[in-house]
Formats: structure tokens, sequence, C-alpha cells
């Protein structure tokens, strides 16, 4: 038998964290340590974080849904409140909505953005509207000027939903440094990731210090023996491991986001030209300035190709390219159509969700990666277009 003598390149998966040997030394000590959960590791990376958004008080949380959930109750919404937010997101966006007992109301998103409309968003507005909720979709910013515009001129409460959003910026200033309640998530797939985990970012110490009695069951502790217990909180404290994994991450966001940056170029570079470009594959919005560069995703010309978004992903594949969906709209969920969502609602979040395909983006790959992703997608293209 005849072995091949081309070489063959390993699989290039969508996403993939980059955690350093300090990092990894760094959780062995922990976990000799004698301390594992919630402990001085975590007040490391809450005072960390709080540095990174301006000193504002922060708190980490096992989970960047339980955040937007705690920070939707901090924020004072319950039964009989409206929040608005878009379709274009992780379900998880929503859902806390129904956690809280509150009622989602959508709105489309821009097509070139990808992100709630605030034309749109304004006009959703009524008097039962609590909160909004928008989602900075992979790390690029609303126009932060005009939502808080907005969300002043009705007094309204603002939960960002900023998890893909660490490190991205507004007029220079970061996002979580100004606005409301901020929530990140540190989800493995994440810019800064502690395995799992997230944090809110808080307006004072008072809303700190309920954002704290609703991580561990609404326990206040005095002295040596006081206890009590004054609201219904639940269990969403983060460990010292994932703590140590967030701080040993921290020192390298700037460097993660340039490098990110770098890629997004080439990506440019590479579809914004040939048989992709010429077949009408859809690019994001090219903000090289604000963005943190979370994922970079493209849409498919489906009526254009003899292939559907799966035939194409399993092309990429077949080609050692990974990729993903991010995100179907949320509305067509079985759980949300039982609500009355149906389509035709919101037709820019339900053509991006059926013909967006994320392709690889990490601090690890190099230039050769982007260009071998995208000579996947040219060839593709040419393949199988009509
Ligand atoms: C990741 C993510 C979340 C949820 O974060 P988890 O840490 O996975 O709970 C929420 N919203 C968006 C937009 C996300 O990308």
């Amino acid at each position: 038998m005849s072995q091949s003598t081309v070489p063959v390149l390993p699989f290039l998966p969508f996403v993939k964290p980059e955690i350093d040997e300090e990092t990894i030394q760094g959780v062995a000590d922990v976990l000799r340590s004698g301390w594992i959960t919630t402990g001085p590791q975590n007040q490391k990376f809450e005072a960390a974080l709080s540095g990174y958004c301006g000193g504002r008080p922060v708190r980490t949380f096992n989970s960047g849904t339980a955040t937007m959930e705690i920070g939707l109750r901090i924020a004072g919404v319950g039964p009989g409140d409206e929040v608005i937010t878009t379709p274009a997101t992780w379900v998880s966006t929503c859902n806390v909505i129904l956690q809280v007992g509150a009622t989602p109301v959508f709105v489309d998103i821009d097509p070139v953005t990808r992100n709630i409309d605030l034309n749109l968003l304004e006009k959703a507005i009524t008097p039962r509207t609590k909160a909004l909720l928008p989602v900075y979709l992979s790390g690029l910013p609303v126009d932060m000027d005009r939502l808080y515009a907005i969300a002043r001129e009705h007094k309204l409460r603002v939960v960002e939903d900023a998890a893909q959003a660490f490190g991205s910026t507004w007029n220079g200033e970061r996002i979580g440094k100004l606005g409301d309640i901020v929530s990140f998530s540190f989800h493995a797939n994440k810019n800064l990731t502690s395995i799992e985990g997230g944090a809110l970012v808080l307006n004072n110490d008072e809303e700190a210090v309920l954002a704290q009695k609703y991580r561990l069951q609404g326990i206040t502790r005095t002295g040596f023996d006081g206890m009590d217990c004054d609201v219904l909180g639940g269990k969403y404290n983060l460990t010292d491991v994932a703590a140590r994994v967030g701080l040993g991450q921290l020192p390298h966001m700037e460097r993660f986001i340039e490098q990110r940056k770098k890629l997004v170029r080439l990506y440019f570079a590479g579809l914004g030209k040939g048989p992709a470009a010429e077949l009408g594959v859809g690019l994001p919005f090219a903000d090289l300035e604000n963005s943190n560069w979370h994922m970079f995703q493209i849409t498919l010309p489906l009526e254009k190709l003899s292939i559907d978004r799966a035939g194409f992903m399993n092309e990429l594949k077949e080609r050692g390219v990974g990729s993903g969906v991010h995100y179907p709209a949320l509305h067509l969920f079985t759980l949300y159509r039982e609500r009355g969502f149906k389509e035709g609602m919101f037709p820019h979040a339900e053509r991006f969700g059926a013909t967006t395909v994320t392709l690889p983006l990490f601090t690890l790959m190099n230039e050769s990666d982007v260009e071998r992703v995208c000579r996947a997608v040219n060839e593709i293209c040419e393949q199988y277009g009509k």
C-alpha cells in the first residue's frame, strides 16, 4: 500500500481557547491550596474585572446566563413587565426573560450590523416596557449613545447582554465601563474564558450586595455565627479554579483582540473578491475599531447554490474546516412559537439565522489558517454556485 505524500493538515475547529502554562500551573496551585470553590481567587478576579471596567462594582457568577437573570431581578423586572430584545441571539438571552416571569418583546435586527434595530426598538416601547436587553452580536456594540438616550427618555433600565463583547469599546471606552447593568459570559468559546462563568457590572454597592445574595441562596452572614436569608437566591457562585483561569486570561486580552483583528482583515481580503464575493456571500459589518471580533459569520446566498447550508458546512468539513451556526432566529423555537411567534415576524433575523455560517476565528490561528478557510469557501462557491 502506498502512502500519500500530501501532508494532511490537522482539522481546524471553529473555536479553541488559548490557555497558557502560567494559568495551568496557577490552577494546579489552587487545587493544592485546599480552597477550591469561591474564595480568594474570586476576590482577585472581581477586583481585576472591576479595574478593567473603570472601577465599577463587579460580581462573578457561574455563567453568563445566571448574570442576565440576576441582572433583570436587580433591575426590578418581573411578572407583567415587558423586556425588549433581539431574536438573533443565543436562546439564553430570552430564556432569562421568561425565567423572571416577564414578557419578551422582539424587535428585528439591522441586516448590516445584525444587532437590534434601534429605530424599531423605540417603536416597540409600551407603558409596560421595563427594560431593554440589547445583544452585541460577535462583539459589535449597538450605537451606545442612541441606546442610552432612548433608555433615559423612556425611563427604562438596560441589562446589556455583552456576553460576546468583553474587550469591545464605544468611543474608545470599554463596554462595561459605561451604561447600566452589563453582563459578560466567560464560557469556553468566549474571548475571555473561565471554562464556564460570567460577571455582572453594577451601578453601586447596594446592587452589588443584592447580586451577592441572589448568587448564593439570599444569605447574609454577620460575625462568626450570624446568618439570615431575606431574598430568594439561587446557586450561581463561581469556583476559584474557574476564577484562576479567568485571571490567567486577563493579561492577554489586548493581544487576543489584536490577533483577532489581524485574522479578520485577512478574511475580508480573502472573501472580498473571488468566487464567494461574486456569488454574493455576505460578510460582517467591518468595524475594526469597536468590535472585539468574537466571531466571523458569513451569510450564504442559498438561492444561488445547489447545496443547502448543511451541505455547505459538510463541504467545509471535508476540507478540514470546522464551522458553526450563530444563531437560528430564536422566536421560531417551539418554546417561543407556543407563545405566538411565527415566520415572517422578524424577516431580517430569520434570513440571517437561516443563512449564516460561522467560520473559524480564534487567537491560536495563523495567516495560513485563514487562507485555507478562504480557499475552501471560494472553492465550494465555485463548485456549487449556479
Ligand atoms: C454565551 C452567551 C450567553 C450565555 O452565556 P453562558 O455563559 O453560556 O451562560 C448569552 N448571550 C449570548 C449572546 C452569548 O453569546
